[in-house]
């Protein structure tokens, strides 16, 4: 038996090498189940945190209005906002800027104390019973502004 010999052009040997590359590099069945699995973890995990965002931004925005972040001087009993005594405390830090807390809610702002206020906040009481500011005013605005739409769509 006389073996003929193969003509082959290189265009047809580079196909052939660029088919058998393919082949080898293709994710056989159990790859492909292995990766399959792996992203479907990973669906459950994204569609787990979107879920555990959702309660957050939902607790925070009930927690802020919900608390009138103010009290009765006396009596400590919650009264509605602006009477009675601002339930605050906060600090000016080293960069200048303030943050005031909600003792009771933990309610934070962050802003930008003015150049009375830092005088204010240097020989007065600090921050504490300080008044919120603005929302314009505040650095962390995004944190108040908007109900959660996930809330907007389930009151509609
Ligand atoms: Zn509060």
């Amino acid at each position: 038996m006389s073996e003929k010999e193969l003509a082959i052009t290189p265009t047809q040997l580079k196909d052939i090498i660029e088919t058998a590359v393919r082949a080898a590099s293709a994710p056989n069945a159990l790859e492909q189940k292995r990766f399959d699995e792996e992203m479907d973890r990973e669906k459950r995990r994204l569609s787990l945190s979107v879920m555990l965002a959702k309660v957050e931004s939902e607790t925070r925005w009930r927690k802020q209005n919900s608390c009138s972040h103010s009290c009765n001087e006396k009596t400590g009993e919650s009264v509605p906002f602006g009477k009675g005594r601002f339930t605050t405390g906060g600090q000016i830090h080293g960069n200048g800027m303030a943050t005031l807390i909600c003792q009771r809610c933990a309610t934070t702002w962050r802003f930008d104390p003015t150049h009375a206020e830092r005088e204010f906040f240097a020989n007065g009481p600090g921050m504490m019973g300080y008044a919120p500011p603005p929302l314009e005013r505040c650095l962390n605005r995004d944190d108040f502004v908007t109900r959660p739409l996930s809330m907007v769509e389930a009151h509609q």
